[in-house]
């Protein structure tokens, strides 16, 4: 009796211990939901990989950050993004030849030889540039400004001139020139000039600058992985394989360097390096996107300071050198040194460039392409350049 009442009983109460069981489940699935919907909502959550895009300097410019922020992402982007916006505008406005009320554009204008107030980032600019030319002996000269406009690059471009004029006003110019005759207070900031003539010209080393305030300025905002481009002028920080909409490959940012062949403006000439420059900045400076053709004879944008001319300057009827330099790449800390020192070693050339290079620690890597395009690009590297 006791035997079948237990069978019963057991009988009885299966469909209770289907029921509780069936609740059980339903209370752990709930409870493991919210555990775990707690545990994400408080910790940071994914920023996805954000970027800027503008224009500055009259080229474009890129930022791209794959850090991930707290809570309220999209307020915290707007607003570093603004900064960005502000900081690279504010340096254009201050260091620009191309805009009359500038800083420079004011300090070229005028004809006085007292000291000149400028802002803390024009005189930080123009003493890391006189730095720079006593470390490359004169090569790097940002009072090359006259030169630069007579030979076509600048502002005022005189693009009708033979090359007889050219040649004769080089030489008139020339004496006009030089980072002696200029001199630079950081504190108040301030210029000076010792003839009414000398103009200044911060191509080579502004885009530099500024590529290291907008890496400041997101570290000052707690960012560590990021990206900044201004102009083929960069800086890396940490990682891109951090954001969750990287599907990278590598985690690291990968910069290309181009193989430095005259194109058509439309043309891709393809890479010749890619690098993972770690926590550093690459500077390239090329005579193959900005030049000029006068009865045939290439001329480039960077003037020889020493001789007044455009480097590898060819007198029409010469036979023209096989080989040419065709681009410079440096690498180093900060953006303002790689973008000047590929300027001076492009001046300088292989052989001066290297030694100097080397005596300074400088990792650099010289690409030489033929005449016709048509040969294998040659490189010439420092030891410190990453093989
Ligand atoms: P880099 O290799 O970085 O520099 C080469 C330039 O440096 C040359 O073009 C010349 O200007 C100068 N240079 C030549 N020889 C020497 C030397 N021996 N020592 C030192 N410097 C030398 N361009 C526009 O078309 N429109 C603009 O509105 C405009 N605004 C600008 C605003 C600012 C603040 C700056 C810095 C540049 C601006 N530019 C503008 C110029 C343009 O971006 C230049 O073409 C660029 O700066 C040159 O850079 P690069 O990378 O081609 O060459």
């Amino acid at each position: 009796m006791s035997k079948k009442t237990s069978i019963d009983h057991e009988d009885q109460s299966q469909p209770n211990n289907f029921f509780w069981n069936i609740i059980r489940y339903v209370i752990i699935v709930i409870l493991l939901v919210a555990g775990i919907w707690y545990y994400y909502s408080q910790k940071p959550r994914f920023l996805t990989a954000q970027e800027i895009r503008g224009m500055t300097m009259g080229t474009d410019y890129s930022v791209k950050v794959a850090d991930f922020v707290k809570g309220t992402k999209h307020d915290v982007w707007k607003n570093i993004e603004t900064q960005i916006q502000q900081r690279i505008e504010g340096i254009d406005r201050a260091m620009s030849t191309y805009r009359t009320d500038s800083e420079v554009s004011r300090f070229n204008n005028s004809d006085s030889a007292d000291w000149f107030e400028v802002s803390k980032d024009t005189a930080e600019v123009v003493n890391t540039a006189l730095e720079i030319s006593q470390l490359t002996e004169g090569a790097f000269d940002i009072t090359v400004s006259p030169l630069v406009d007579l030979w076509g690059f600048g502002v005022k471009q005189q693009l009708d001139l033979t090359v007889k004029d050219l040649e004769e006003k080089t030489n008139q110019i020339k004496s006009k020139i030089g980072y002696d005759k200029l001199e630079v207070r950081l504190q108040p900031p301030a210029l000076k000039k010792s003839i009414p003539e000398l103009r200044i010209d911060l191509s080579a080393i502004a885009k530099g600058y500024a590529v290291d305030c907008v890496a400041i300025l997101l570290e000052e905002n707690g960012f560590t992985n990021f990206i900044v481009e201004i102009g083929g002028e960069v800086c890396c920080r940490g990682r891109k394989g951090i954001a969750a909409n990287y599907k990278a490959t590598s985690h690291d940012w990968i910069i290309g360097i181009e193989k430095p062949f005259i194109v058509s403006s439309d043309g891709i000439s393809g890479l010749q390096r890619k690098l993972s420059i770690g926590d550093r900045a690459l500077a390239t400076s090329g005579d193959y996107q900005n030049y000029r053709e006068i009865n045939g004879v290439r001329y480039s944008h960077f003037i020889d300071p020493r001789t007044g001319f455009p480097t590898e300057y060819l007198v029409a009827g010469e036979p023209k050198p096989v080989e040419r330099l065709g681009s410079v790449s440096v690498l180093t800390k900060r953006c303002v040194y790689a973008d000047a020192w590929a300027t001076a070693l492009f001046v300088l050339g292989e052989h001066k460039g290297l030694e100097l290079a080397e005596k300074h620690g400088i990792a650099v890597l010289f690409l030489f392409r033929t005449e016709q395009n048509d040969q294998p690009i040659r490189e010439a590297a420092s030891t410190t350049f990453p093989k």
